[in-house]
């Protein structure tokens, strides 16, 4: 008998990506008995390409596809998406939660004292980031250095492991938290698939889930969901809350390449500068992806002839708020078709990319097809869940990127810790 199998706690988190972590966290602190549930594994992060292969592009697990082959990514590992993440901390639209109900204000306060979250130092920022920024600030541009959450005595200059994940600690990940919610008594459980939720009486009572194969109860007094946002509404359908994962975003992008004559872009942290045009919806940043991975966004567009080049490029990400729209099926695939007015966002990005790379003298630009790597908004506030994060089943809460209302366009990482706290907040005072 497993030390879960039947058993009864006073929490059972789904997910342990920045939402669930955060939610495990607090409550472990004040003496909660916590069990998590982790679909993926915690093998010590490599930062090698195999590794990443398995836990972040597994086409239908953890890499899906849209009707337009969009590439939507999301990390199936203790930590969730936050292995994968740029780090990059912007604070949340305040007043649009608020309208909801949610005043997140203190709780933001409280993460940044927690984490540490600042620009980094120059030494840090590579030069292709350093020529972008210097080119859009040329041309009238308010691009500045990006806050990030990152423990910059460990981080390595000329390193683009962020990407696959960062094996030096130098980058925060959901699994700090989960490391500390288990120095606090939870009981964290790897390749655990939750099935559903078990509900009594309109009352959440526990979770069914399998693991290679076999199938385990648990029981306990709260339920909180952290499967991201295609996880989750999945979850919530089967345990009979059929309309999640209706009209959601995932912040769709593409990449921007122009080569220069010296040798620029090699390996660098991604995502270190950048504007982000918040009446537009449009975000954009420098993006330095490790030259694998540029190599496939490459010839996904058959631009065979700019394989090689690669150290002399400059890339620039475009990253917009699209419109809500198509849904999460009941297995977890991503129906979703760009609107005319998203596709019409990345292209004014494009234009305005074209003219920085052009202008810090870079040839031959291209662009990738579309990917995405923040799906979202598929339990929204105030439709899926009410403010507090409970759905209409008792007991039975979401906390991750699904609970977010309306069209988003932002890094969602500070927001989620934020939301985490302020539930957390909640169950301890209610239970
Ligand atoms: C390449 C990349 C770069 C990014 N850069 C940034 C950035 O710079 N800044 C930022 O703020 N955000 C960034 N993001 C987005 C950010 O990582 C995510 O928005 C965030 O991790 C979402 O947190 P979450 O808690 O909603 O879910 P996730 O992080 O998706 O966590 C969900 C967890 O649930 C688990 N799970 C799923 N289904 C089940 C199930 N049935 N049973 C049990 N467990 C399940 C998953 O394995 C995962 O661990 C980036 C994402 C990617 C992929």
């Amino acid at each position: 008998m497993q030390i879960y199998e039947n058993k009864k706690f006073d929490v059972i988190v789904v997910g342990s990506g920045p939402g669930g972590a955060t939610v495990a966290k607090e409550l472990s602190k004040i003496g909660k008995r916590v069990l998590i549930l982790e679909k993926g594994t915690n093998q010590p992060i490599t930062g090698t390409v195999s590794q990443t292969i398995g836990m972040a592009m597994v086409p239908g697990k953890s890499l899906l596809f849209t009707e337009q082959l969009l590439a939507l990514v999301r990390g199936i590992t203790a930590g969730g998406s936050s292995i994968f993440y740029y780090a990059t901390a912007i604070d949340p639209p305040f007043e649009m939660l608020e309208s909801y109900g949610v005043n997140i204000r203190n709780e933001v306060a409280e993460v940044k004292m927690e984490l540490p979250i600042a620009v980094l130092k120059d030494s840090l920022i590579g030069p292709a980031a350093m020529k972008i920024m210097e080119s859009a600030k040329d041309l009238g541009y308010k691009w500045e250095k990006l806050p990030k959450i990152v423990y910059q005595g460990n981080c390595r200059k000329a390193c683009d492991k962020c990407t696959m994940g960062c094996p030096y600690h130098a980058k925060w990940t959901a699994r700090e938290f989960i490391d500390l919610a288990c120095s606090a008594n939870a009981t964290l459980v790897l390749k655990a698939d939750v099935k559903k939720v078990l509900v009594e009486k309109n009352n959440a009572v526990g979770v069914l889930f399998s693991i290679n194969g076999k199938e385990y109860h648990s029981f306990s007094d709260v339920t909180v969901l952290s499967a991201g946002g295609i996880g989750t509404p999945v979850i919530l359908r089967s345990s009979g809350i059929k309309d999640a994962g209706q009209g959601f975003f995932f912040d769709p992008l593409i990449i921007v390449n122009g080569f220069i004559e010296d040798a620029a872009g090699g390996r660098e942290f991604p995502m270190a500068t950048g504007i982000n045009f918040q009446e537009d919806g449009i975000m954009m940043t420098d993006l330095m992806w490790p030259s694998w991975v540029y190599w496939l966004f490459t010839m996904e567009v058959f631009r065979f002839d700019c394989l090689f080049p690669y150290k002399r490029r400059l890339s620039i990400m475009i990253k917009i708020r699209d419109q809500l729209g198509g849904r999460i099926t009941g297995k977890g695939c991503v129906r979703k078709q760009l609107s005319a007015i998203d596709k019409n966002k990345l292209l004014n990005g494009y234009e305005r990319a074209r003219k920085i790379l052009g202008n810090a003298g870079a040839k031959n630009i291209f662009k990738t097809w579309y990917t995405a790597t923040h799906p979202g908004g598929t339990a929204k506030l105030g439709d899926i869940v009410d403010s507090n994060l409970q759905t209409k089943i008792n007991h039975l809460y979401v906390c991750d990127c699904s609970v977010i209302p309306e069209p988003w366009g932002l890094p969602p990482t500070l927001t989620l810790l934020s939301l985490g706290k302020r539930l957390a907040t909640h169950i301890a005072e209610r239970w």
